[in-house]
């Protein structure tokens, strides 16, 4: 940390000396210290639902999950959108508004990856804190300020800085994430390295990362399977830290810190895939050391959070069905929504990811972001005849704008139609 910007991408060699469960233990005990509402749900709960809701798409879920229009069969996943705890942390900023209507009002990165629910928390003159040169700049915070930290956390540093600094923070991480940090603190206490399956710059990772002591985080199976051989066989050292730059803690070194692991994940990767990597990790400590010696060199925790966990089985079952094509709706940064799109793009069937009903039109044309890549523009993208689609949305997407997208492609359906 250098004054007040701090690095939104590794935790420091400060933090993993720093005993993070007795830090959180004394913030828990500060009266400027708030992880609940502050008894405004009745108010804020109207609110969101005049917002965020759609009685569309209520209408839909009540009638299995579809609707037909004209030529447009919609099948809905049985599970997406809002997950309770992007819910919960939004209901809490609007809280926060209410309780402290004249305080200023900090949060220190997007309460959830949405935009329109970012855009209208600046509406609510709820200041973002603003990053130079990748670091976050916080040298606007002031005593008394109010800060809020978002759904994914914060790290411990940008906590510690804001308790003091004298704000009154308000802490709206969800407790599944919350959950990750106790299983990598735990680590931690037993000096196992902690192998947190996600994206070293997602800020949940970054977050999580602050609580863990020796960590190494990897991407996917590929990353994984490198790491396990490593272990087995060992390998070229320079190469492998050139492979995981950004990706360990400081000090981290391969040939000493992967004896005792630990699996942690980001709680919006592909659970199959976390469950994949823990069990990689298990059976090769299990060649390694014997299954007599695993539980001294492998601890492993549930941390796969239920609302992930639903959109992705409710995918799954979705793209068994015939469809013509798949729109996954949700923030272009939100991982969750991605491997919703993945799994989409897996089974071979047209998918557009889009963030909003805007990227539909003018005309039979739409812009899109394709799996790994910028965002293209489609044309001809909703075909002629009667056409099945298939719709998801991350876990931080209003119903509304699935709304909003469902009446864009009937209009545009309409006109197809007739045009043809
Ligand atoms: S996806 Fe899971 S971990 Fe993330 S905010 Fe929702 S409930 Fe919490």
């Amino acid at each position: 940390m250098k004054g007040s910007r701090m690095s939104g991408v590794v935790a420091t060699e400060e933090s993993q000396g720093m005993d993070t469960r007795a830090f959180k233990r004394s913030l828990n005990s500060s009266e400027n210290y708030h992880r609940k509402g502050f008894g405004h749900e009745a108010d804020v709960s109207d609110q969101m639902q005049s917002e965020y809701q759609s009685s569309l798409v209520q209408q839909i879920r009540a009638n299995n999950f579809t609707i037909q229009r004209g030529a447009v069969t919609i099948r809905l996943a049985e599970a997406f959108g809002f997950c309770w705890g992007v819910e919960r942390a939004v209901a809490m900023a609007y809280e926060t508004r209410q309780h402290f209507p004249t305080e200023r009002i900090w949060i220190t990165n997007e309460i959830i990856h949405n935009p329109s629910v970012n855009q209208r928390l600046r509406e609510m003159n709820v200041k973002f804190i603003g990053v130079i040169d990748g670091d976050k700049d916080f040298s606007g915070v002031d005593r008394g300020d109010v800060v809020i930290l978002p759904a994914f956390g914060a790290s411990v540093q940008e906590m510690q800085f804001l308790n003091e600094r004298g704000c009154t923070i308000v802490d709206t991480t969800c407790p599944w994430v919350s959950k990750v940090w106790t299983t990598v603190e735990k680590h931690k206490k037993v000096d196992y390295t902690s192998i947190i399956h996600g994206k070293y710059n997602h800020e949940e990772t970054v977050a999580t990362s602050s609580f863990a002591g020796k960590y190494l985080i990897v991407l996917n199976m590929a990353e994984a399977e490198y790491v396990a051989n490593y272990i087995l066989n060992g390998g070229d050292r320079d190469e492998f830290m050139t492979k995981f730059d950004h990706a360990h803690s400081a000090g981290f070194d391969p040939d000493r810190d992967l004896d005792r692991v630990g699996i942690a994940n980001q709680t919006t990767m592909l659970k199959g895939e976390t469950e994949q990597l823990g069990k990689l990790f298990e059976r090769t400590m299990m060649r390694k050391y014997g299954p007599d010696q695993l539980n001294q060199h492998f601890l492993s925790f549930n941390t796969i959070c239920d609302a992930t966990q639903e959109r992705q089985d409710a995918m799954f079952e979705l793209v068994e069905e015939k469809l013509d094509l798949m729109m996954v709706i949700g923030g272009y940064n939100s991982s969750n929504t991605t491997h919703l799109q993945e799994i989409a793009i897996e089974r071979g069937i047209p998918s557009y990811h889009i963030d909003s009903a805007d990227r539909i039109g003018p005309g039979n044309r739409i812009e899109h972001k394709p799996l790994k890549r910028d965002l293209e523009v489609a044309a001809n993208w909703l075909p002629s005849g009667p056409v099945v689609v298939g719709i998801t949305s991350g876990a931080s997407t209003p119903d509304k704008i699935v709304e909003d997208v469902l009446e864009k492609i009937f209009a545009l359906k309409a006109t197809v139609t007739v045009a043809k």
